[in-house]
């Protein structure tokens, strides 16, 4: 079996086994499986390769990245469907982004002010990390207070098994809201925290345990890192959009990724693997890493069947909800009004919005649209994925509009993606794990059964729920398996 140039993963140990296939270790023939090509799957099938040995990805959609998706406006534009951003401290999309050949550039956040709309009153605040919204003294200070507190708590979270973190138990037998309403004593901090959750998770305060709340925090950095622009998870895009760092990788795999293959039923012996297809079609691997969101794995059929508290984990395991949508125009007219398209409310139902123009549109360059995007999120995708597409359109360029002005009320384009909708997505950005599961199931989220192997970005101790943890996931995954086979063929 060949060996490919390793692209700098998981480098100790896929060094090692390529060792151990120089030193004669006959490893086995059969391919691994790996079910969905997203980035996580992506990412385990190059490292697999490079390590040299045989896979398949075996992808439900007609298409790769799963929640990583482009899309164009009218005019050719590339946008971002899904997952867009990368941040510092977000290392290995930083190194794959260079593997690839590919460009960033930053966010559009400069010469403005982010519009915030709480409480009824519009203010502006400075887009620079660690900005608060001007409140009054006390609900200014109660915030302040509030954030440092939340931020102390997080840091001591243990990454690796946050059940096992100081007051794990306590933590985890409450929600984020019970903490809100506990820790803060004004209405406009608790608004802020509300819509803070909700653009970080893509859920209400109430849906979340606070161990889970706490444990993203750390997984990101921290709440300030994952809130802000310059110097935080949305500081940078890609060229081209998001979606090329997906297509290059699939390149690189060839026809090792078969398109339009829902994976149904996984059998596993202690020699190997069958996975079946909604095709028909089955095939025989040594090992299958399943990259699925957790509910759509507990979905698939296993023979034998998985063990209790690995099902009941994913009976437990709900996605984030929401709605993306992108409006263009002639030019980004509200930077001539000093704001930076960047809108925080707590008013729905789009409480967060951004300046998605491409990089071309630095001034206002003619020719070059402005993309004004916004999030309908938790209760709110809910509540409006279920009313007709005009009324939450109309909905939708009414929040633009009271935030921007009334040039936002005609865009050129109006473009949305209920992610809730995606049969194979069920909802995005990631999972979040309800009251009680860490410290009742934690262990059971990456603990492989046999043969069959866990990946995806909500298996990721570091930027859980971001394209840097669906990356790091799978390329753990990748080496886990790559030691097991090394430990098996030196028996
Ligand atoms: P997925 O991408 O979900 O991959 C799973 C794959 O499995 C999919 O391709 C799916 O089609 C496939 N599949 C499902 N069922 C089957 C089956 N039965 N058989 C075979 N294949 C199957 N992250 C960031 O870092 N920055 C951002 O700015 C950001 N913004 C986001 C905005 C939105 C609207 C969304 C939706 C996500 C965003 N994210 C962002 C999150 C990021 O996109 C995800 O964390 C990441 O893409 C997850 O990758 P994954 O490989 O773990 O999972």
């Amino acid at each position: 079996m060949g060996l490919r140039t390793s692209p700098n993963i998981g480098t100790v140990r896929v060094e090692l086994v390529r060792d151990e296939v120089n030193k004669g270790v006959v490893m086995s023939e059969l391919p691994t499986i790996v079910v969905g090509a997203g980035l996580a799957g992506l990412s385990c099938a190059r490292a697999l390769l490079a390590a040299g040995r045989e896979v398949i990805l075996l992808e439900a959609r007609d298409r790769v990245g799963g929640r990583v998706e482009g899309g164009h406006l009218s005019d050719g534009t590339p946008i971002e469907l899904g997952g867009q951003w990368i941040g510092p401290g977000q290392t290995r999309m930083a190194q794959l982004v260079e593997e690839l050949g590919l460009e960033t550039f930053r966010t559009w956040n400069d010469a403005g002010s982010i519009l915030i709309d709480l409480g009824g009153k519009q203010s502006r605040m400075k887009p620079v990390k660690g900005a608060v919204p001007r409140l009054n003294p006390f609900a200014l200070a109660d915030l302040g207070q509030g954030l440092a507190r939340f931020t102390k708590a997080a840091s001591k979270v243990d990454l690796e098994r946050p059940w096992e973190s100081p007051d794990a138990e306590l933590l985890d037998g409450q929600t984020f809201e019970t903490s809100i309403r506990r820790n803060l004593r004004t209405l406009l901090a608790r608004a802020y925290c509300r819509v803070a959750c909700e653009a970080v998770f893509s859920a209400d305060a109430k849906d979340m345990s606070l161990l889970h709340a706490l444990f993203y925090a750390h997984s990101g950095t921290d709440l300030e890192t994952m809130l802000s622009t310059d110097a935080g998870a949305q500081q940078d895009r890609i060229v081209g959009g998001s979606v090329r760092i997906v297509e290059e990788v699939a390149r690189e795999l060839g026809d090792r990724v078969r398109l339009g293959s829902p994976v149904r039923r996984i059998e596993q012996s202690g020699s190997g693997v069958v996975l079946e297809t909604l095709t028909g079609e089955r095939l025989e691997g040594s090992h299958v890493v399943v990259t699925l969101p957790p509910t759509l794995a507990g979905r698939l059929d296993y023979d034998p069947p998985l063990p209790s508290w690995r099902d009941q984990l994913t009976q437990r395991l709900p996605a984030g909800s929401v709605i993306k949508v992108h409006a263009s125009y002639p030019t980004p007219f509200w930077r001539e009004a000093g704001l930076n398209g960047q809108a925080a409310s707590d008013r729905g139902p789009v409480k967060v919005t951004f300046d998605n123009s491409p990089p071309d549109a630095g001034g206002g360059v003619a020719g070059s649209p402005g993309v004004l995007m916004g999030f309908l999120e938790g209760n709110d995708a809910r509540v409006w994925a279920r009313k007709p597409e005009g009324e939450r359109r109309a909905a939708v360029l009414e929040c633009f509009v009271r935030y921007f002005g009334a040039a936002a009320a005609e865009p050129i384009d109006y473009i949305e993606r209920d992610w809730m909708a995606e049969p194979y997505s069920r909802g995005c950005y990631g999972a979040h794990f309800t009251p009680g599961v860490w410290t009742a199931y934690g262990p059971a989220l990456r603990e492989s059964i046999g043969r069959i192997h866990w990946a995806g970005t909500e298996c990721s101790p570091i930027w859980n729920g971001y394209m840097e943890g669906a990356v790091r996931s799978g390329e753990a995954t990748a080496a886990e398996i790559l030691a097991a086979e090394v430990v098996s063929a030196t028996r």
